[in-house]
């Protein structure tokens, strides 16, 4: 197998809990899981973890946190129940793993990791991914214990604009290895079956050491339709900065399809960014400079205040 890796570089890990127009009473629950998957995440990689590891650990984190569409927690389809879509890519190998449509995983993006390794797909989806999740150890869960009253609520009252907190994270590593992945539980009184773009390599997210990567969050049917995150990387193999890298398809999304989303892109040197054509995007960032991870509600702030970031960020 040919693999590429990254030059070493200090560690930088991007998490994001979603891009929607995000209720006051619900910032600081998004603002904390995200400030939770970033201490737990870059305490990997301050150890000497992998990308990888640092990736699905944030994403785990996120999944148990009920205020977040994503494991417990997350979204209902029209039938009332949660349905969950997983995905990790691995930037040195190019290998992915990714679950689909399942309903008795608690942290699908762990199976999604397995699926990775374990197996020569990349996408396992429904009753055969539940069954390769037990075989490979996972206990199953009834699919009731990720439902919770907030989410029974919101389904009866299907507002206009739905939640969309989503979440998902991208790592470098010390060793220059790239690292995405992403978890939810799709949309609001979806249609059961579908599955949108969090699990699905080149559109939700997208891996490749040396290079780059970028997760996506919002409206899946336009991310799928744009292909974001694979057209971000292949941006910034293209010299785009990291900016115009995430701010180009998301805007495609907005021109062509009026649609809305969110998506944070990372170059093999460290710099990132962080866009959004919703009116938030919750997303944070830690790293290797000693301040404790910094959390942000929209993309402004960040630009000065991380020197990791973008510099043409305005
Ligand atoms: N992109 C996700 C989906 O369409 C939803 C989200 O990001 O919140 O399944």
């Amino acid at each position: 197998m040919r693999v590429r890796t990254g030059r070493a570089a200090p560690p930088v890990l991007l998490v994001h809990a979603g891009a929607w127009a995000i209720p006051e009473e619900e910032r600081e629950a998004h603002a904390s899981g995200v400030r939770a998957a970033l201490a737990e995440g870059f305490a990997v990689l301050e150890r000497g973890g992998s990308a990888l590891d640092a990736v699905e650990t944030a994403v785990a984190v996120m999944e148990d946190d009920p205020a977040l569409n994503a494991g417990t927690g997350a979204v209902l389809d029209r039938d009332g129940e949660a349905v969950l879509d997983a995905g990790v890519m691995d930037g040195n190998s190019l290998r992915a793993g990714a679950v689909a449509a399942v309903r008795t995983i608690r942290n699908p993006v762990r199976v999604a990791r397995r699926v990775l390794e374990a197996t020569p797909h990349v996408l396992l989806v429904g009753r055969g991914a539940e069954r390769f999740a037990r075989r490979e150890g996972f206990t199953p869960i009834v699919p009731a214990a990720l439902i919770t009253p907030r989410e029974r609520a919101r389904l009866a009252a299907r507002r206009h604009e739905a939640p969309a907190d989503t979440v998902g994270a991208i790592a470098l590593d010390s060793a220059g290895r790239i690292a995405a992945a992403g978890s939810t539980g799709g949309t609001l009184g979806k249609i059961p079956g579908r599955v949108g773009d969090t699990p699905q390599v080149g559109a939700g997210l997208y891996a490749d050491s040396g290079i780059g990567g970028a997760v996506a969050t919002g409206w899946g049917e336009g991310v799928l339709r744009v292909g974001v995150c694979r057209a971000a990387v292949l941006l910034l193999e293209a010299g785009a900065t990291p900016r115009e890298a995430a701010v180009r398809p998301l805007a495609r999304i907005l021109e062509r399809l009026s649609g809305r989303a969110g998506a944070l892109v990372l170059a093999a040197d460290g710099r990132f960014a962080a866009a959004h054509t919703t009116s938030f995007l919750a997303w944070g960032l830690g790293d290797a400079s000693g301040a404790p991870p910094s959390v942000f509600l929209t993309a402004e702030s960040p630009a000065r205040a991380s020197p990791g970031a973008d510099p043409d960020r305005a």
